[in-house]
């Protein structure tokens, strides 16, 4: 059975399964990350962005934001990110933490998105020595309630970022589902636009493990290698988590995995969109609905094995898509919808 909680409910894709059992099968090779995979696919990250950043894997995602948030910041920094964003909500501290003490510093903003103006209000409400300093502006994209900051608004922060002397974070946990639905390149929202540090999700896409840290600034990732192991996220065998990244990366499979997820989110936002009682909360730009769906019905749902969340105010509902989800399951859980709303309005 498929749900529609995470994406990352998903397996692996078959292709970097493939690159998995190919790293596997190529014999012995050097450890922690001098193996002949992590130095290709390194490249092919560089590649990718058409740019000579720094490429480092771990992980997990909050791995890859709290370290990334600690090599920007000092204990007295703080970092500027919407109230929703992952690492204020879902990382357990774990920023401050690495960071050793800096604050998270949060603001609203409609559709998950941070605005120039938002920001420019925190890094002007106080200049004295008793407030922590802003350091960084931390951006999810795709956001946490599945809209996109266009390549414009990216820019605009950044502009903002630049003027104020804050550095810009990227939570790309869903990156690939961004660079989809804006169909742009990937270069395009990230250092061309004014990122210094993405946090590039690989495991949302179809791999088994592993997120890369990709630092623009090269600079920015002086001694980052240190920080990882500190932590306890430099592997050992760590071709396994590199090689995979080859199987998304050769014909654009990460961003294949990704145009079908966004493509199975639209179809649930239709099908679901003309159901009286069911409010659509956001607009899809990425692979996640938010829909409002009545309260008996949600639970009904579940109550017939369906999992996904519930956790944007009462009756909120998540549903997230992923690389492998089927047209046939999005059908028949929106058909299920469709009859349970009939019935309580009966
Ligand atoms: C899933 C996710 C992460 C990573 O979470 P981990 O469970 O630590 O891998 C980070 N940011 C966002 C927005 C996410 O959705």
């Amino acid at each position: 059975m498929q749900h529609f909680a995470s994406d990352n409910y998903a397996g692996i894709c078959p292709k970097a399964l493939q690159a998995l059992i190919q790293a596997n099968n190529s014999g012995h090779e050097p450890a922690y990350g001098d193996d002949s995979w992590t130095t290709q696919v390194c490249d092919r990250i560089r590649d990718l962005f058409q740019t000579d950043c720094e490429v480092f894997f771990v992980f997990n995602g909050t791995a890859a934001n709290s370290l990334a948030l600690a090599s920007l910041c000092q204990s007295y920094h703080s970092v500027i990110c919407h109230e929703l964003a992952h690492i204020e909500t879902d990382e357990c501290g774990g920023p401050e933490f690495f960071s050793g003490g800096s604050k998270l510093l949060t603001a609203q903003g409609a559709n998950g998105k941070l605005t120039p103006d938002a920001i420019e209000e925190i890094v002007t409400r106080r200049a004295d020595i008793h407030y922590p300093k802003p350091k960084v502006v931390a951006l999810t994209q795709a956001t946490e309630v599945g809209t996109v900051y266009t390549v414009e608004e990216i820019r605009a922060i950044a502009a903002i970022a630049k003027r104020r002397h804050l550095r810009v974070h990227m939570d790309g946990a869903r990156f690939a589902n961004a660079v989809a639905s804006l169909n742009v390149h990937p270069s395009e929202i990230t250092w061309r636009a004014g990122v210094d540090v993405l946090c590039f999700g690989g495991t949302k896409n179809g791999l088994p493990v592993g997120e890369a840290v990709v630092f623009f600034d090269r600079a920015l990732a002086a001694d980052f290698a240190y920080r990882l192991k500190q932590a306890g996220q430099l592997a050992s065998k760590m071709r396994f988590i590199s090689a995979p990244w080859l199987g998304l990366l050769d014909d654009d499979v990460w961003l294949r995995n990704a145009r079908h997820a966004n493509a199975m989110a639209q179809r649930m936002a239709a099908r679901l969109a003309d159901l009286p009682s069911v409010k659509l909360m956001f607009e899809p730009k990425a692979n996640a609905v938010f829909a409002e769906l009545p309260a008996q019905v949600a639970t009904a749902l579940r109550a017939k094995g369906w999992r996904f969340y519930q956790f944007i105010g009462s009756g909120g509902c998540r549903l997230m898509c992923a690389w492998d989800t089927r047209e046939e399951t999005v059908d028949r859980f929106t058909d299920e919808v469709r009859a349970l709303c009939l019935g309580a309005a009966n």
